[in-house]
């Protein structure tokens, strides 16, 4: 049997994007993306720290195909800090669509962090926008506040829980991301590339019940 895993006070929950534009009925749906909702409730109460994302976009976002001419959702531009591909309009500042699925009930987060803000640049990771660079100030948050390992759940596993996940390895925290508390797009073998680079990069996935 494996060891359980037990967090601690240097521990925190990052919950990705648990939005209503990414559940079924949403603009952009991850299938069964809403089955998470209660997983991650009964997760969030194993942490004393929980921080939440909130993926949040002004209208005509560069990452909405609707921003570009003769382009439809999916397909991919050439951005100024790389290929960025285009996604149907979601998650547009202050609509239903992205507000938090309303069974999300973790009333006890420290943060919710918003990301994707600037018109020109999308931004999958909790940490940088999508040139790398631009940092969202979340890491500097962790540290201050002396966390270290992040448990990562959410919407959706293989882009903005992977990222976030990169991201923090990177910054030198520990990462674990609870697979069973995640759900995937797949888009042209998406899922199992973030399976190998969390391999490659040594991010371990556990399972909710791995958890006490
Ligand atoms: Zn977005």
């Amino acid at each position: 049997m494996t060891e359980r895993l037990v967090p601690g006070p240097h521990d925190a929950f990052i919950v990705v994007d648990v939005q209503n534009d990414f559940c079924p009925g949403g603009c952009l749906p991850v299938a069964q993306g809403d089955e998470i909702v209660p997983v991650v409730n009964a997760l969030a109460r194993h942490f004393e720290h929980v921080i939440i994302t909130q993926d949040w976009h002004p209208a005509g976002h560069h990452s909405f195909a609707s921003s570009h001419s003769g382009k439809k959702p999916f397909d991919r531009v050439e951005a100024s800090y790389g290929p960025q591909i285009l996604w149907p309009d979601h998650c547009v500042q202050g609509t239903e669509g992205a507000a938090f699925h309303k069974g999300l009930s973790v009333p006890h987060a420290e943060l919710v962090l918003r990301k994707g803000y600037h018109r020109e640049i999308d931004s999958y990771s909790a940490f940088y926008e999508n040139d790398h660079r631009t940092p969202t100030g979340l890491a500097g948050y962790l540290r201050e506040r002396g966390l270290r390992t992040m448990f990562v759940a959410g919407l959706a596993f293989d882009f903005c829980v992977r990222y976030s996940a990169e991201d923090a390895k990177r910054e030198g925290f520990g990462v674990v991301v609870v697979e069973d508390a995640c759900r995937g797009i797949d888009l042209e073998g998406s899922v199992l590339s973030t399976r190998n680079s969390f391999a490659a990069l040594g991010i371990r996935c556990v399972q909710s019940a791995e958890l006490q």
